[in-house]
């Protein structure tokens, strides 16, 4: 006997029709569609079925009457009732105790909720489900989920061509032809009942809205135009920008303690203890592990934002194994680092250097180096601010929408005179603009307008703010180049939901712009950018700046003898090698072809150069493949220089690193000059 049930799906719209059978369908029932009450009717003398899920208004008759005529053939089938409207407690009170309907369902609801009611209906009976067939639920529910989603966006596709439709039999309700006011209201009303199925809420919430405007027309009162057109455009606007359906709400990731975590990794427990004892003094929330593996089981299972490694762990300079080791772990390329060791011999400074380490600190540390240096690795880890610029003339509106956006994350600037804009621009370089429409002088239009004509502004997403609904107004604002507008009263989740989106879209663009594919370091200018304003800093705090200029050594005959991509495999790992060791704040580059550079700050000639040459060590103990499967290894030669000794500007020390470079050549390569 097959525990199937069959389910009649009374509904005259034939979008929600379909959505629903495709997904009733696809979770083992099996349902009979009717579009009218007769139809329904030739289903019940055609086959058992087992429930009825009803709508409220159907062609020529109400939901309540059809149900009442069947209740004298079937008085105790199980029935949902759908309805777009409010059921007053008299209502309810009909259909629940005189036509006995086992749930009213509000219109417009997922297919997902109206299952969850069918489901209940037969609960006390559940049909138990053969345990080999659980494999095949998992795969229908791949499955299903393409098929629901092309099923929304079709419709999401026929929503404009349905708004223009209603446009049409608007105008003739306007003329005064009375057939085709009971047309639009059937098409409002089932725009009402079925786009929030298909996850067109706004859509669904907009057609509501003109449905009771029509309504009283449409029962011999009176049609207020006014009203009608208005609550057309709110429809329209919201079909319009409906191409897609919102994404059901997804839950946010695991969000960054608000406390700074570190991870102490040292074999001495008192040690250990101790900077347990400071971290609770300092608000840092101190992790430990005596070895290597505890270390990395750690960090595998938890955010940590850096870590302060014995320099010695488990043998002279066995810090750095781990240190590279967590570097290694996804996402952790970039882990801030420091050591901890006895005197602070050059070796270990150099080699924590090296490893990538910011800080070094000689043990035992005091708790002011300990402190400084997990505020140091905390402000490090934690990902750069976003800057928001609010351009209002209300300055009620910049305190609620600063309220309602900074965050960890993001930094909202106000400004009160859309005067002022290109000043506020130059000083604050945001990421991020939110325009208010109207506002005396020049309006958010002709600002967005004047960005999108500047070069240096044109990439800046701008988000308008409008307390207008209307078609024209949301056509206006992409007209003007704006990339996303919401309507007042702004919505906090909505606004933060929208800025973020379009944050981090900016990020990844900026990152694809400067960043080599291949190699992962930066272009040439984002290079000469970072080293510009390295330079700039070491010359405030009288540091030294250490340039290096790196050149594959007859890198033409890897690839003559290798093949080009055993070439680009070279290239690829030398870049992650540079992009994973060294210091979060040291700039690295590709200059072009096999030409790297890279700029260490506080770093003299002698220890660039020794520094350096850990690299080249690295470098020269890999084994790399050719085409061929042979195996062959690599060497670079490089030239360094350094400011102040050998310049001031990004010019000069990029001319004397090369010619050292040149030199390195000459004298035979695989060497470092300074
Ligand atoms: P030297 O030791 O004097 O630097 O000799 P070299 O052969 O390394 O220098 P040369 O400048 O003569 O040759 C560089 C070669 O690098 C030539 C070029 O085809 C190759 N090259 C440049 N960019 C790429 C790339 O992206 N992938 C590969 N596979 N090869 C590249
Ligand atoms: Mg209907
Ligand atoms: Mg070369």
């Amino acid at each position: 006997m097959s525990s199937t049930r069959t389910l009649l799906f009374l509904e005259d719209d034939k979008d929600l029709q379909s959505l629903v059978c495709t997904f009733l369908r696809e979770k083992g029932y099996r349902v009979e569609p009717a579009r009218t009450a007769a139809e329904a009717m030739a289903v019940i003398a055609r086959v058992p079925v087992d429930a009825a899920i009803v709508d409220g208004l159907l062609p020529g008759m109400t939901g309540a009457d059809f149900i009442r005529e069947l209740r004298k053939t079937q008085p105790d089938l199980p029935i949902l009732f759908a309805s777009a409207f409010w059921k007053d407690l008299k209502s309810h009170e009909l259909l629940t105790r005189q036509l006995r309907v086992a749930r009213i369902i509000h219109k417009p609801y997922r297919p997902e909720e109206l299952l969850v009611w069918v489901a209940q209906l037969f609960a006390s009976i559940p049909p138990p489900p053969p345990p080999e067939a659980l494999e095949e639920v998992e795969a229908v529910g791949d499955d299903l989920a393409a098929s629901l989603a092309a099923l929304n966006a079709e419709y999401g596709a026929k929503l404009r061509e349905k708004v223009s439709g209603l446009e049409a039999l608007l105008g003739r309700v306007r003329a005064g032809e009375t057939a085709a006011m009971d047309e639009a209201y059937t098409v409002v009303h089932k725009l009402h009942g079925t786009a929030g199925s298909y996850g067109y809420a706004e859509v669904s919430t907009a057609a509501g809205r003109l449905e009771l405007v029509l309504k009283p027309a449409r029962e011999g009162g009176a049609l207020d135009v006014g009203a009608m057109e208005e609550a057309f455009h709110a429809l329209a606007a919201k079909a319009a920008v409906s191409v897609k359906p919102a994404p059901a709400v997804k839950a946010p990731g695991p969000l960054l303690p608000t406390e700074g975590v570190l991870l102490v990794v040292d074999a001495d427990a008192a040690v250990l203890a101790d900077a347990e004892r400071l971290g609770k003094a300092h608000v840092v929330r101190v992790l430990t592990a005596r070895t290597a593996d505890e270390a990395l089981a750690v960090a595998r299972r938890q955010w940590v934002d850096g870590v302060l490694v014995h320099m010695h762990l488990d043998g002279p300079l066995g810090g750095i194994t781990v240190a590279h080791a967590l570097r290694a772990e996804e996402g952790l390329g970039m882990l801030p680092l420091a050591f901890t060791g006895a005197g602070g011999a050059l070796e270990d400074r150099v080699a924590a250097a090296h490893a990538g380490a910011s800080l070094f600190l000689p043990r035992p540390f005091t708790s002011q180096d300990f402190t400084a240096a997990a505020e140091r690795m905390v402000a490090a880890r934690r990902p750069e601010r976003a800057r928001v610029l609010v351009v209002d003339d209300d300055p009620e509106a910049i305190t609620a929408l600063t309220h309602a956006l900074a965050s960890d994350h993001i930094e909202v600037v106000g400004l009160g005179d859309a005067h002022g804009l290109m000043e506020a621009l130059a000083e604050h370089r945001p990421d991020l603009l939110l325009l208010d429409v109207q506002m005396p002088g020049p309006s958010g239009f002709d600002l967005c307008r004047i960005l999108r004509s500047t070069p240096e502004w044109q990439e800046l997403p701008v988000l308008l703010i409008t307390a207008h609904v209307g078609l024209e107004f949301r056509l206006a604002a992409f007209q003007a180049g704006a990339d996303d507008y919401l309507s007042k009263p702004v919505l906090r989740e909505e606004l933060r939901a929208r800025v973020q989106a379009r944050l981090e879209r900016a990020r990844l663009s900026k990152e694809r712009a400067e960043r080599d594919a291949l190699t992962g370091l930066l272009l040439r200018r984002p290079f000469i950018d970072g080293l510009r304003a390295r330079l700039a800093e070491s010359q405030r705090q009288s540091k030294p700046l250490a340039l290096c200029f790196l050149d594959v050594d007859h890198f033409k005959q890897v690839n003559d003898k290798f093949g080009h991509l055993a070439g680009d495999r070279v290239l690829t790992r030398l870049g992650r090698l540079l992009g994973a060791r060294f210091r979060r704040e040291d700039v690295r580059g590709r200059w072009g072809g096999e030409e790297f550079v890279v700029a260490l700050l506080g770093e003299t000639a002698a220890s660039a150069k020794e520094i350096l040459g850990r690299t080249a060590a690295e470098l020269a103990g890999m084994t790399f493949e050719g085409d061929a499967g042979e195996s062959f290894h690599i060497t670079f030669s490089a030239g360094i220089s350094v400011s102040s000794t050998d310049g001031a500007s990004v010019e000069e020390l990029l001319k004397i690193a090369d010619a050292r470079l040149y030199r390195a050549k000459a004298n035979g390569r695989n060497r470092i000059e300074t």
